[in-house]
């Protein structure tokens, strides 16, 4: 998961990363609000998860009330690369003598953490990693090992940063690590990293990915869903263990294993149809697991037909039919159902769903002929 801004620098401040002092607004009221709580003057700037908002005028420095509501009413319902602007952080505005650049990422295929600083840092720094990659001073971290203060002091030094934000920004990288390794983060970057001309060091920015897969130890990462656009059928598939992405098209598609559900896309694809889900069920098909899978793809006003494509291999296709007839007693299906049921047990499944076969629950021999028929039913 992507952190706004604002959430991004929330984070940090748990592990006492310098950030200025702020709060969200969603009108420009509430901006007027923010900004008198922080002081003037103040930077009123749009929470989108796309970067280079200053560029695209989604960063502004506001001196008085005024200009907070000339900024904040401009950059509300502003579209920043597809992405328009419903809320704003509003903090004390910095003075800034340098802007540096600071981030960890994983290098997956060294097996460690990647650590890039920079003296350059700013709205380019895309143009200095692609013209002066040599600005960027980067170290390889053994997670084992870590980022000890000395290490972090030789770091700056080699990156050549000024010598009085050293210290600072050494402790600084320290604590980002921190963040980044125990705040279980997949991205931690700043930029800027700044220099102020009293000679203070901090986060003037924070683009902060969560690794999803450590969801399970953080709690607290609830509070970061606001503005999600998971799809509801998205979270429900997730709420019953299902692993399901919506599409645009009007086939519905459930198949267990990724590997089949991916095929299936694509023979659906192939015969001119358009899916309108990936659906992977996994290695069961219960009635439990069925039943949850047509209900998820069952809700979605898009769907035309749905596509039931199992191959059985450690799953029987008999239990597989006896699941599919047990979930279709469960649930009201408003599309017309395709089967392709093959692999371990298919003919005593198919013989099994003989006698409720239909016009709305039809087997067809071959993925390609079931692929066929629910195209085809789709656009009917
Ligand atoms: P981004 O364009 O999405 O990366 O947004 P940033 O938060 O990095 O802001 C873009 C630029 O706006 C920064 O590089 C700064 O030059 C400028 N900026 C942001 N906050 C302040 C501030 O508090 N004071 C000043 N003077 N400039 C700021
Ligand atoms: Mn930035």
């Amino acid at each position: 998961m992507d952190l706004f801004e604002y959430q991004g620098k929330q984070y940090f401040a748990r592990f006492a990363i310098p950030v200025s002092k702020g709060g969200v607004a969603d009108t420009v009221e509430e901006a007027v609000a923010q900004a008198t709580a922080a002081g003037y003057p103040v930077v009123v700037k749009a929470q989108v998860k796309v970067g280079g908002r200053g560029k695209a005028g989604g960063v502004k420095l506001a001196a008085d009330a005024d200009e907070v509501r000339t900024h904040a009413g401009n950059i509300l319902g502003l579209d920043i690369k597809g992405h328009v602007v419903k809320r704003l952080w509003i903090e004390h505005a910095s003075d800034i003598e340098k802007e540096y650049y600071a981030s960890f990422t994983l290098d997956r295929p060294n097996k460690v953490h990647l650590g890039m600083l920079s003296k350059e840092g700013g709205v380019d720094i895309e143009e200095v990693a692609a013209t002066n990659p040599d600005a960027i001073a980067k170290v390889s971290i053994d997670p084992a090992v870590g980022l000890d203060l000395d290490a972090a002091r030789a770091w700056v030094a080699a990156a050549d940063l000024d010598e009085v934000a050293r210290e600072q920004a050494a402790a600084l990288l320290v604590q980002l690590y921190r963040c980044y390794v125990d705040g279980d983060c997949d991205l931690a970057e700043i930029n800027p990293l700044i220099l102020t001309p009293q000679g203070e060091v901090k986060a003037l920015d924070a683009k902060v990915t969560l690794d999803d897969n450590a969801a399970f130890r953080h709690p607290e990462w609830e509070e970061f869903a606001w503005g999600e656009t998971e799809d509801v059928r998205e979270q429900m598939a997730k709420a019953k263990g299902l692993n399901y992405i919506g599409l645009d098209g009007s086939v519905g598609i459930i198949a267990n294993g990724a590997g089949l559900a991916m095929s299936t896309l694509d023979v659906v694809n192939q015969v001119g149809g358009q899916a309108a889900n990936f659906l992977d069920i996994g290695g069961g098909a219960s009635p439990d697991v069925m039943a949850a899978a047509l209900e998820v793809i069952n809700t979605d006003p898009k769907v035309k037909v749905i596509f039931v494509n199992i191959f059985g291999g450690i799953t029987k296709v008999d239990d597989v039919a006896n699941g599919i007839l047990e979930a279709l007693g469960r649930v009201e299906i408003s599309s017309p159902i395709v089967l392709r049921l093959d692999g371990t047990n298919a003919a005593e499944g198919r013989a099994l769903l003989a006698p409720h076969l239909s016009d709305t629950l039809i087997a067809e021999p071959t993925m390609l002929d079931a692929a066929r028929r629910a195209v085809a039913l789709a656009g009917a």
